[in-house]
């Protein structure tokens, strides 16, 4: 938990998100401001900064995420129309929120 990090607070239920799924290691909730139909973030509990800042020993928790991922897809019913998975890495990247989050984007006609 870092004290001023938005998406900690959101996991510690500090602030409010419409979460769709959540268990022992992550989290998924809405993107406050979809920019695709669907758009989903799956977050780890664990505050982790951005890719830059991940090892190897983080292995388990990123495949977690994409399976998390294409789970959501598939009870979306967008898993055989196509997707995105995004992540954005530090501020050229576009990320403006500095706990690793990957964007499921989808649901477009
Ligand atoms: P980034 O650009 O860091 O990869 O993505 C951050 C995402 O978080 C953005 O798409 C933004 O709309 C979303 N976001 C920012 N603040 C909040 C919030 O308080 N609640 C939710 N649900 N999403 C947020
Ligand atoms: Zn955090």
């Amino acid at each position: 938990m870092q004290s001023d990090c938005i998406f900690c607070k959101i996991i510690q239920k500090e602030l409010p998100a419409d979460f769709l799924f959540e268990n022992e290691n992550l989290v998924v909730f809405r993107d406050i401001n979809p920019k695709a139909p669907v758009h989903q973030l799956i977050v780890p509990r664990q505050h982790l900064r951005s890719i830059n800042d991940i090892t190897i020993s983080d292995g388990q928790i990123l495949t977690e995420m994409i399976f998390t991922a294409q789970k959501m897809a598939v009870k979306l019913k967008i898993d055989r129309s196509g997707y995105k998975l995004l992540f954005n890495v530090e501020k050229g990247g576009g990320q403006v929120i500095f706990h690793l989050h990957l964007h499921l984007l989808g649901g477009w006609k």
